[in-house]
C-alpha cells in the first residue's frame, strides 16, 4: 500500500472549522449582538434572516422553523389532508421525508426514483396516484433538482399539492419549460429546507425553514410554527413549537452572504472530480439533468455492483473518508414495515443503496487532497495513480 503523504492529511468529509475561520469575526459580532439584545426567541435577526433569504430566492416568502423535519411536518399540516391520506415519497431519500408523513397519521407511499439523477421517477409517480393521494414530496437529492417540470404538471393534472424537500439543494435552480429558471424549493405549494450544520447553508445547531409564494399560506405556516397562535395567547390552530433560535438566525445571516461563493467552490471541486473520474470503467460520476444546476451537497458516484464496499475500504485505508447515503431504501426501513413493502419492489432504489458512494466535498477541500483522492480511486479501478 502506498504511504499517505502527511501533507495530504487529515481529509475531512466536511470541514466546518475551516469554513468558519475566515468569517469568525463576523460570526462573533453577530452572536454578541444577540447576547446584548437578549431576545433569544423571535428576536430581530429571525425576521431579518427570513427577509434576506426570501430576497435571495427571488422574493419567496420564508418561514423559519426549528429544523428541516419540522419544516416537512408543518408543510403537510398546512395542506389539511384528511387522516390516512396518501403522500408520495421517494424510496431513496433521507428518512425524515417519510417520517413527517407518518407522524401525522398520513400514509407514506414509496415511489421509485430515477437511476441517474436519483429524483422521483415521474412515470412511477403517475402510476402510484390513487383517489386517496393528497400530496407528492419531491426531494432534490444531493444538490440537484428532481424533475420539477413533470412533477409540477402531474400535481396540477391530479390536483395534488407538491412539496419540495430542499434540505440538500438550497440555491439550485431549475429551468422550467417556459419562463425563467426558478429556485429549488419555490416551485411547489411549499418548499422546505434544513440548516443542520452539515447542509450547504448550515447553522451552529438545528434550524429549518419553509418557502412559499402564497402569502396566505406563509401567514398560516408562521402561525402553525408558533403554537398556532394568531396573536399572543390566542390559538386558532393546533400548532407546533418550532422556531429558529435568534442566535442561529444571526449566524445564518452571516453565512447566507457567503453561500454563493461556497456553492461555486463546491462546483469547482465537482468539476475536477468530473474531469478526472469520467470514463473510468466501473464508476459513474454524478449525472446532470441539463435543466438543473447542481449545488453539490454531496458528490455521489455509483460503483459497479459488488465493488462499492471494497472501494470504500480501499479509500479508508488511505485516510480518505466516504459515506453511503443511504444504505437502506425508505420502504425497507424497519420502522415502516407496517406499510407492507417487500424487498424487490423498488429495484432502482435498492440498487442505489448498494452502489452509491459520496466522496469528500466541501468549499475548502484543498486541491492537493482532491488530487490524492482522485489518484486513489483511479488506482482502485486499475487506471493508474494519475
Ligand atoms: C437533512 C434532511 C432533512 C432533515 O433536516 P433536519 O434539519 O435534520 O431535521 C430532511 N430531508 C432531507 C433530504 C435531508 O437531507
Amino acid at each position: 500500500m502506498p504511504t499517505t503523504p502527511v501533507s495530504a492529511l487529515p481529509i475531512h468529509l466536511l470541514d466546518l472549522a475551516a469554513q468558519h475561520a475566515p468569517i469568525q469575526s463576523e460570526i462573533n459580532a453577530a452572536l454578541q449582538e444577540v447576547l446584548s439584545q437578549a431576545a433569544f426567541i423571535q428576536g430581530p435577526a429571525v425576521g431579518e434572516f427570513a427577509r434576506e433569504l426570501g430576497t435571495y430566492l427571488d422574493e419567496a416568502h420564508v418561514i423559519p422553523c426549528g429544523n428541516g423535519t419540522d419544516a416537512l411536518q408543518l408543510a403537510l399540516m398546512s395542506l389539511g389532508l384528511p387522516a390516512g391520506a396518501e403522500v408520495i415519497v421517494p424510496a431513496f431519500t433521507y428518512v425524515a421525508t417519510m417520517e413527517a408523513v407518518a407522524i401525522l397519521g398520513l400514509r407514506p407511499v414509496c415511489v421509485e426514483v430515477l437511476p441517474d439523477t436519483f429524483g422521483l421517477d415521474p412515470a412511477a409517480v403517475a402510476a402510484a396516484i390513487t383517489p386517496r393521494t393528497g400530496a407528492i414530496i419531491a426531494v432534490h437529492l444531493f444538490g440537484q433538482c428532481a424533475d420539477l417540470t413533470s412533477l409540477t404538471e402531474l400535481a396540477r393534472q391530479h390536483r395534488l399539492a407538491l412539496i419540495e424537500d430542499n434540505a440538500q439543494a438550497i440555491g439550485a435552480t431549475w429551468q422550467l419549460a417556459q419562463g425563467p429558471a426558478v429556485f429549488a424549493g419555490t416551485v411547489g405549494e411549499v418548499g422546505t429546507t434544513s440548516f443542520f450544520p452539515s447542509k450547504n447553508l448550515g447553522a451552529l445547531g438545528d434550524g429549518g425553514a419553509l418557502f412559499t409564494r402564497d402569502e396566505a399560506r406563509a401567514t398560516y405556516l408562521r402561525q402553525l410554527a408558533n403554537h398556532g397562535q394568531t396573536r399572543k395567547y390566542y390559538h386558532e390552530h393546533v400548532g407546533l413549537n418550532s422556531r429558529l433560535d435568534t442566535l442561529q438566525a444571526a449566524v445564518l445571516r452571516v453565512k447566507l452572504r457567503h453561500l454563493p461563493t461556497w456553492t461555486a467552490a463546491r462546483q469547482q471541486v465537482a468539476a475536477l472530480y468530473d474531469d478526472a473520474l469520467s470514463g473510468l470503467s466501473g464508476l459513474q460520476i454524478p449525472v446532470r439533468d441539463a435543466r438543473s444546476t447542481h449545488v453539490f451537497h454531496q458528490y455521489t458516484v455509483t460503483v459497479e455492483p459488488g465493488r462499492r464496499d471494497a472501494l470504500q475500504e480501499f479509500l479508508r485505508e488511505r485516510g480518505i473518508p466516504s459515506v453511503v447515503y443511504y444504505p437502506v431504501p425508505t420502504h425497507l426501513q424497519p420502522a415502516y414495515q407496517y406499510l407492507g413493502y417487500q424487498p424487490g419492489q423498488f429495484p432502482v432504489a435498492e440498487q442505489l443503496c448498494r452502489t452509491v458512494l459520496s466522496l469528500p466535498i466541501h468549499p475548502t477541500l484543498p486541491r492537493e487532497q482532491q488530487h490524492y483522492i482522485i489518484g486513489a480511486i483511479k488506482e482502485y479501478f486499475g487506471a493508474g495513480a494519475q
